[in-house]
């Protein structure tokens, strides 16, 4: 009885053991990608469908993302993380990148006139260094590349950098590089 038992189960195993075999080497590589994906946090949480539309009209990156390597900031005369890319265009012209809602206008020294837009699926886009008469208000509703506002000086922590627009993008609440969401570099 037992070794008819465990002949069976060498028989099965000899007919199907490659598939058995190939099934638990899928699963194992699905499994790692699943938990590397996690792990970096670069799971796209359903961008599939948002179109981002370019904050700027034929914008050049004047300074770069960058959340580890350090820049020398000139105005400030000192080294920093990036956290943002700074936009120059020959029109000043800053247009909202996804439909989304105005969550303030407001004005620091440090970063000028902003504006906050949220977006659906955990994206909030925000735009400083504008004029201060900007083009929206708080609680306006924007479609992707709506004029918001313009582009100006009025960041005083990057003086150095002239009119430009300092582009700052987050994913449920942590900074991500908006060059993974926008062709920027690609002029
Ligand atoms: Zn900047």
């Amino acid at each position: 009885m037992e070794i008819g038992k465990e002949n069976k189960f060498v028989e099965f195993i000899k007919k199907y053991g490659i598939y058995v075999a190939v099934g638990v080497v899928v699963f194992a590589v699905a499994l790692t990608f699943t938990l590397l994906a996690t792990l970096n946090g670069s799971v796209p949480t359903g961008t599939g469908n948002l179109q981002f539309v370019m904050p700027m009209e034929n914008a050049s990156v004047i300074k770069d993302y960058s959340d580890t390597a350090l820049q020398k900031n000139e105005t400030l005369n000192q080294w920093e993380a990036h956290l943002a890319v700074d936009l120059a265009s020959e029109s000043s012209d800053v247009f909202a990148v996804l439909d989304g809602t105005v969550a303030s206008v407001d004005y620091n020294y440090g970063d000028g006139y902003t504006i906050t837009i949220n977006h659906s699926d955990g994206f909030v886009s925000i735009y400083s260094s504008l004029q201060e008469d900007t083009a929206v208000k708080e609680g306006d509703n924007v479609v992707a590349g709506q004029k918001i506002g313009s582009a100006s000086e009025s960041s005083s922590n990057e003086l150095d950098l002239g009119s430009h627009l300092h582009f700052t993008l987050m994913l449920n609440d942590d900074y991500v590089d908006p060059n993974d969401y926008l062709s920027l570099q690609a002029k």
